[in-house]
């Protein structure tokens, strides 16, 4: 049994178990005083001196035998087991979990260097934990009430009710079917169509019995790729898997995936763990979105999973995206001397023929020459765009105003001594919120209400610098009076059903201009949308984060994509930027809309500095009371890798340094960084090196907590 203790590796625990028990069985072990589920794991496996009974199949374990389990119980809890104690109950209601599974869960342990017991805690419903045989009979049945409708191969409309494909979509749909299974990168322009191909891709399988899975990359694009797929396959059953459903519900989704009542099965990243007995297809929305790496404990990528999974289980992947990462393009090009692991598959034009919207970069040097230094300082907006964001006003035709920055103003700060609203718990600024006169940090979440004079020095002016889309929202109203402005961004859409009902607002036609964060900019289908304009780009064009440029192209082509859908405007829709740099090769790629260009620019930069995707990097991460302390471990880590031989092996280990926010809620971060031109030397020297820091951490060197994160998002 698979413990998740989190000061060792390799927590499986041995119960004894009256009945054989297959691999993937879920059963119900003591541990301390407590009972908690646990998954059957390697059987018999785990002792290999006494022979395996040649009548049973290898995956099942000798009843005389200890079983391995795999149980997710809270971190902490687990007692020293000193003898072996018998399985407390085996839930037979339930099929156990197939090998694919098991294997995924096995994989994905070993390559983010968790314990078993962790990532099946991390991938099982909470829920599950809790239940006992008699509480899951009564949920099965309630299961079986509603899944009375036909459970395989339901009806499928026919092609006569669907929508004439596209030539790209019949393209790469053949191309799909004349394919053995494999992953298929499908780069689609905004608006090509990518959403129909998934449909048709995914009724091929439901026709055959099969399952699909369809990833996306947030909780708010699943309400409306759920209603395309609902809507298509009315006799198939669907289900959610995302953080947004109650325990009690992502348990009857789960259990609906598992038992095989369910044939669609949509959700986040979490979702690609689900129980898919009859799998058939994975598909990856937007595969390139970095909400797909999982940002604390198991940090597993799920994009990378997916792919992983689909080979294991001989099923077709399809990564969908008009800016594929760089890791999926390269992967997705031809070698010299042979085909690309991925198949590429193109569709560069929009439905109805429509052009992508133009993309202008309005030159700030320019507009500064002509109107004079104070009118950039003043407003926001150039005055040339604002001309045109009336011009749209009054054609009835809507805009969309990008600003990455939520809040009113990322700092205030004492026009007299200089004094800025910093954290007192973190290396970062407060933001200043004004709707509620606060000062928030985004990081430890500490709030204050805004002083009425600098604390530093008592003086009475104290002023917003820069401006977040609360700020932008305020001066477009004053500057587009008449104009309807509304804005999303995390701010406005706390509460549950809030963004559904702003965005419905928009759909229908009761905003003009709409500010908003990256939230807006992707995937949702704005019929009315001519003008996408985005203001403060270049913050993010100079950014430490190598990732930064791709996913700023990534952004604004996406955040471009929104206008002009409807191809009745799409002749006059236009993509502005507010640019110091418009001469930057990132601007003039995406002016050209040509993304193979930028990636070609980009790849051959991270050739150069050894960066991924043509080395594997993997970062270690301490946090401490203090910077000595975080350190310390970290220096520690490297003399026990250089130990195990890294170098030897070819793995670089940079020197310990502070993390980029350095402090949080009073916590010190470090962070050290390993690379490797290859994934099985990183991979060999981490399976060896983390369970020494385990057992390294104690003495003068503790830290209050370490983690390692292989192919790290940002480094
Ligand atoms: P993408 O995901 O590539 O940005 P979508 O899948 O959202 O594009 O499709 C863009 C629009 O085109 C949607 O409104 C969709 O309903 C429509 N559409 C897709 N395929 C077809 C088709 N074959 N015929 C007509 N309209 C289509
Ligand atoms: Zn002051
Ligand atoms: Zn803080």
């Amino acid at each position: 049994m698979a413990l998740p203790r989190h000061s060792r590796i390799d927590a499986a625990l041995d119960y004894l178990s009256p009945v054989a028990l297959p691999v993937g069985q879920l059963v119900r072990v003591p541990l301390g005083r407590r009972v908690v589920m646990g998954v059957a794991w390697d059987g018999g496996a785990a002792e290999p001196a006494e022979p395996a009974d040649p009548g049973l199949p290898d995956d099942l374990a000798h009843p005389s035998r200890p079983s391995r389990l795999a149980g997710p119980v809270a971190a902490g809890e687990v007692g020293e087991v000193a003898e072996l104690k018998p399985v407390a109950e085996v839930l037979e209601a339930l099929p156990p979990l197939d090998a694919g599974w098991c294997e995924l869960v096995r994989f994905a342990a070993g390559y983010y260097q968790r314990s078993l017991g962790e990532l099946a805690l991390t991938v099982l419903p909470p829920e599950l934990r809790d239940v006992d045989g008699v509480q899951l009979q009564r949920r099965l049945k309630r299961l079986a009430k509603r899944s009375a409708a036909p459970s395989t191969a339901g009806e499928v409309p026919g092609a006569a009710t669907l929508p004439p494909l596209s030539e790209d979509q019949q393209a790469v749909l053949a191309a799909l079917a004349a394919s053995a299974p494999a992953t298929h990168l499908l780069h689609g322009v905004t608006g090509s169509g990518k959403t129909e191909v998934y449909l048709r891709a995914a009724q091929a399988e439901l026709v055959a019995g099969r399952q699909v899975l369809v990833l996306v990359p947030e909780i708010n694009l699943t309400p409306q790729l759920e209603a395309r797929f609902a809507q298509r396959f009315p006799a198939h059953r669907l289900v959610s898997l995302h953080s947004g459903l109650t325990p009690a519900q992502r348990l009857q989704h789960w259990l609906a995936a598992h038992l095989g009542q369910a044939q669609l099965v949509l959700g986040t990243r979490m979702a690609v763990f689900a129980s898919l007995p009859r799998l058939g297809l994975i598909v990856v929305d937007e595969e390139h979105d970095p909400s797909y790496k999982q940002q604390e404990g198991a940090r597993y990528s799920a994009r990378d999973l997916a792919v992983w999974r689909g080979r294991q289980a001989n099923v077709p992947v399809l990564l969908g995206s008009a800016t594929p990462s760089l890791e999926t393009w390269l992967n997705a090009t031809p070698a010299p001397d042979g085909p690309g692991r991925y198949q590429r598959l193109a569709m560069p034009r929009r439905i109805g023929g429509g052009a992508l919207p133009a993309v202008r970069l309005l030159d700030l040097q320019r507009v500064v020459d002509m109107h004079g230094s104070r009118v950039m300082r003043e407003h926001p907006l150039a005055p040339e765009l604002l001309v045109a964001l009336r011009e749209r006003v009054a054609r009835g035709e809507q805009s969309f105003v990008l600003l990455n920055r939520r809040g009113y103003a990322p700092v205030l700060h004492c026009t007299h001594c200089g004094w800025k609203s910093g954290c007192p718990h973190c290396s970062a600024w407060r933001v200043f919120h004004k709707v509620d006169r606060s000062l928030r940090c985004h990081h430890c979440g500490f709030s204050e209400r805004v002083p009425r004079a600098c604390p530093v020095c008592g003086d009475p002016d104290i002023q917003p610098l820069g401006r977040g889309t609360e700020r932008l929202e305020e001066q477009l109203a004053e500057q587009l009076p008449g104009a309807r402005i509304g804005r999303i961004d995390a701010d406005t859409t706390r509460s549950k059903g809030s963004l559904e009902s702003q965005l419905a607002a928009v759909h229908a036609g009761e905003v003009d201009v709409l500010v908003g964060t990256q939230m807006v900019a992707k995937g949702h289908d704005f019929r009315r949308m001519t003008l996408v304009a985005a203001v403060n780009a270049d913050s993010a064009l100079f950014s430490s984060d190598f990732r930064a440029p791709e996913r700023l192209f990534a952004l604004l082509l996406q955040a471009a994509g929104r206008a002009g859908r409807d191809a009745a405007h799409a002749a006059r829709s236009e993509m502005w930027i507010q640019t110091w740099h418009p001469d930057h090769p990132l601007y003039q790629a995406l002016q050209a809309q040509d993304y193979e260009a930028f990636a070609a620019s980009q790849l051959a930069e991270r050739r150069v500095a050894s960066l991924p995707p043509f080395s594997c990097l993997a970062l270690l991460r301490a946090e401490a009371r203090s910077q000595e302390a975080a350190l310390g471990f970290l220096h520690e880590a490297a003399r026990a890798a250089e130990a195990l031989g890294a170098v030897q092996a070819g793995v670089q280990i940079y020197p310990p340094v502070p993390a980029a926010l350095q402090r949080v809620a009073n916590v010190e971060r470090a962070q050290m960084l390993l690379e490797a031109p290859l994934r099985p030397p990183l991979q060999r020297l981490l399976a060896a090196w983390v369970p020494r820091l385990h057992e390294g951490n104690r003495g003068e060197h503790r830290v209050l907590r370490w983690a390692v994160d292989v192919d790290p998002q940002a480094i």
